[in-house]
């Protein structure tokens, strides 16, 4: 199928696309609240009994060694994935039965975002918004100092199929965040970009999270995350090893508080995995 052609199937579909439903708890405080969360593949615990509250404004370090089930929980959170016990809920929300109303009030941007390569980067904003409900054409007007700020290296007047994944993850990010969502999740959000890219990422974070947005983000950059945000929750193998101010981390570890981040969080995770 031509361009032209998948782009007006797109279109129909688009409007023929159910209209995402915003219905969030606006009585809820709590953004985040999973509760005894479990999710098993197999034999493999990816999620083992995680309970833990996130409120408004707070920004969130999601850390774990690879394979500790920060993806996973992240994906229980927005519905993409059925826990196999327990329960995860986004302002009130049952993130597996209401699903469709849980991705209404988050924005999410995975770790290897997927886009279709025949539309432009403003075609796909468009779209975006299209689906969400949200005239399209507020959605370059509003995102416009982001998207100067974030220094794209091709126009998102050219097609999404020849961008970088650091240019992909730009886009997912302006799209993450086109229906002012009062959620942000996200996987790894400035893997891929150069430092000048992930450092308009931080600000664009730390400022939503002062309008009162709430910000989890899981993260293998123990440096990022300890400049970036308050809050750690650290994963291993499934288990909540750790929920607190970072600061109280370093403060826990053998060495005091004068041990690095890195330090205290490798001890940690040795020290769980020594007691397996
Ligand atoms: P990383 O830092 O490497 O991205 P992670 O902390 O995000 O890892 P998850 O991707 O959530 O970890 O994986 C948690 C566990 O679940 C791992 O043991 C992984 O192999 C397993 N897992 C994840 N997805 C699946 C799947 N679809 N099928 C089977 N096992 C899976």
């Amino acid at each position: 199928m031509g361009v032209k052609a998948q782009r007006q199937g797109l279109t129909m579909n688009a409007s023929s696309l159910f209209q995402l439903d915003c219905r969030a708890d606006s009585s809820s405080a709590i953004a985040i609240r999973t509760t005894q969360l479990s999710k098993t593949y197999g034999d493999t615990i990816a999620v083992d009994n995680l309970s833990i509250d996130v409120n408004p404004g707070e920004l969130v370090a999601l850390l774990g060694p690879n394979g500790a089930g920060k993806t996973t929980t992240l994906k229980l959170l927005l519905g993409l994935l059925q826990p196999t016990s327990g329960h995860a809920h986004v302002f009130g929300l049952d993130c597996a039965r209401d699903s469709l109303s849980v991705k209404g009030a988050v924005g999410y941007v995975p770790d290897e975002p997927a886009f279709y390569d025949f539309l432009t980067g403003e075609e796909t904003l468009e779209f975006i918004a299209q689906v969400r409900g949200l005239p399209r054409a507020r959605a370059m007007v509003e995102l416009a100092e982001t998207i100067a700020a974030l220094q794209f290296e091709h126009p998102l007047t050219q097609l999404v199929g020849g961008y970088s994944l650091g240019m992909k993850k730009k886009l997912a990010i302006l799209a993450s965040i086109l229906h002012r969502p009062r959620l942000l999740l996200l996987d790894e959000p400035t893997n891929g970009l150069d430092p000048q890219s992930a450092a308009t990422v931080k600000a664009v974070l730390r400022a939503m999270s002062e309008s009162g947005v709430a910000v989890l983000l899981s993260t293998h950059l123990l440096d990022m995350a300890d400049r970036l945000c308050d809050r750690g929750v650290v994963l291993g193998k499934g288990r909540l090893l750790f929920d607190g101010r970072l600061q109280e981390l370093r403060e826990q570890s053998a060495s005091g508080g004068s041990s690095t981040l890195e330090d205290a969080f490798l001890g940690m995770i040795r020290l769980h995995s020594e007691e397996q």
